[in-house]
């Protein structure tokens, strides 16, 4: 059985110039440190357009941005769709939030009217509203529990025939869309949602599934915190989401 101690786990972070809002780029370092927590060694490595992709990503994250910063990764994104599509195919862990979402679905319609083709890692489709989604967010989700972060879109995300949501309820907040109730999705082990936050310090649960991912995706296992580790580790996430759900 393989070993996961003396690998060093890469990360990779898709469009840090542009694609960053409300700190969506914490994802990365949270999950290099917890990697660290678990005795494992990660390094964030940035694709910025114009550079290689790294195919031998062990997890892809990227975070959101307005319309205009979505524009200008468009090309670049499309470069690497393939690439990309074949990656979470392979079952390479993806976290993907708001604009970057959208673009890792079938399209982006604009409420300028454009449309943005995206990459169909997603089976979801985003129209663009005048009507922004904005606020904090709370949600609750059948595999990962209680979801806290915040949003701010306008475009309306609607899924395909079969495509699981992340969350199958928004408790606070509008989520996917403002018809349905869900937020998000999750195919194979990419993941697309709407909370900003950055997402990951506030909801461990998903970082713990990246992360289990990508190392049973290695070395053939999963691995796992003891519970004593993760009390101790989440001690600050709990107080967070004590703090916001009160609020
Ligand atoms: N520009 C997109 C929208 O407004 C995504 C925004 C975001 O990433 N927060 O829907």
């Amino acid at each position: 059985m393989k070993s996961a101690l003396n690998y060093q786990f890469k990360i990779v972070e898709l469009y840090t110039e542009y694609m960053n809002m409300y700190g969506d780029t914490g994802n990365s370092l949270v999950l290099k440190k917890r990697f660290e927590m678990y005795g494992l060694k990660a390094r964030v490595v940035r694709h910025d357009v114009g550079d290689k992709l790294p195919t031998n990503a062990d997890i892809v994250v990227a975070g959101g941005g307005q319309d205009s910063s979505q524009y200008k990764v468009h090309a670049d994104l499309l470069n690497n769709a393939e690439a990309l599509r074949k990656m979470a195919a392979d079952g390479v862990p993806m976290l993907t939030i708001c604009g970057m979402y959208q673009l890792f679905g079938k399209y982006f319609e604009t409420s300028a009217g454009d449309t943005l083709e995206g990459i169909s890692v997603f089976d979801v489709h985003t129209i663009g509203k005048d009507e922004r989604l904005i606020g904090n967010m709370i949600t609750q989700s059948e595999r990962f529990g209680r979801l806290i972060g915040y949003e701010n879109h306008s475009g309306q995300t609607f899924l395909g025939e079969g495509v699981a949501p992340l969350a199958q309820k928004v408790v606070l907040g509008a989520g996917n869309n403002a018809l349905d109730t869900t937020e998000g999705c999750i195919t194979r082990n990419a993941i697309g949602t709407y909370l900003h936050g950055p997402l990951l310090p506030k909801n461990p649960a998903i970082a713990d599934f990246l992360i289990r991912k990508a190392v049973a995706r290695k070395v053939g296992y999963e691995v796992c915190l003891t519970a004593e580790k993760v009390r101790q580790l989440d001690e600050t996430a709990r107080a967070a989401r004590k703090f916001i759900t009160k609020r």
